[in-house]
């Protein structure tokens, strides 16, 4: 068991293609604790393997209450089967310490996946969950694409990635999501008031 070293924003590990796992070895096991363990010391919801600086495509996720018990995912060789719907996500990132900024997303996913003892299984989320927002994020990190090449808004991302040092977003990395974006538009056109109130709970974050 050990705390690993989370690398951040910058570090061309994040971009770099991952591998395969081909057999779910005793090292590999190890790995995966030492990354859940690196995550809940980190408070974070999801853990890529690119961001302790192994490219390989592993992932863990806990979308548990922080107050409850702890309820560990791991991914390995995830494959994203169907994603449909479009949402607004207001994401962060342990690579990118304190910035958030919003982002397009699916708001249905389904990942076939192998567990921690290479069993495969298959699991979806819906609704914009926050389990569907992570297991997309996290599958970005193997994919080495970034929350913020989703980012609704650059001009914002930009803003929040300078105030906390980190560098600006790299334009050849966006992805066009034109078909997202006017979803989303048209959901947030039909609920004004939804976006009323993300607008001041993140007003109140940035504020603490
Ligand atoms: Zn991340």
């Amino acid at each position: 068991m050990s705390i690993l070293k989370i690398v951040e924003y910058g570090n061309s590990v994040l971009r770099a293609p991952t591998k395969e796992v081909s057999k779910v070895s005793k090292k590999i096991k190890n790995l995966i604790t030492d990354m859940l363990d690196t995550m809940y010391q980190a408070n974070g919801v999801g853990l890529a393997a690119p961001q302790v600086g192994e490219s390989l495509k592993i992932f863990v996720i806990d979308v548990s209450d922080p107050n409850g018990p702890i309820n560990p995912l791991v991914f390995i060789n995830p494959k994203i089967i169907k994603k449909s719907g479009a949402i607004n996500s207001y994401e962060g990132c342990l690579s990118f310490p304190k910035a958030y900024t919003n982002v397009r997303r699916y708001a249905n996913v389904m990942v076939k996946a192998l567990d921690i003892n290479g069993r495969p299984f298959i699991m979806e989320a819906k609704d914009g969950e926050l389990l569907a927002r992570a297991i997309q994020h996290e599958f970005d990190h193997l994919e080495g694409k970034l929350f913020i090449d989703h980012c609704r808004n650059r001009f914002d991302a930009n803003n929040v990635l300078a105030k906390y040092n980190l560098p600006p977003v790299d334009d050849s990395y966006l992805i066009d999501e034109d078909f997202l974006e006017k979803e989303i538009c048209e959901y947030e056109k039909n609920h004004p008031e939804e976006v009323q109130k993300r607008n001041k709970e993140i007003e109140e974050s940035q504020k603490q």
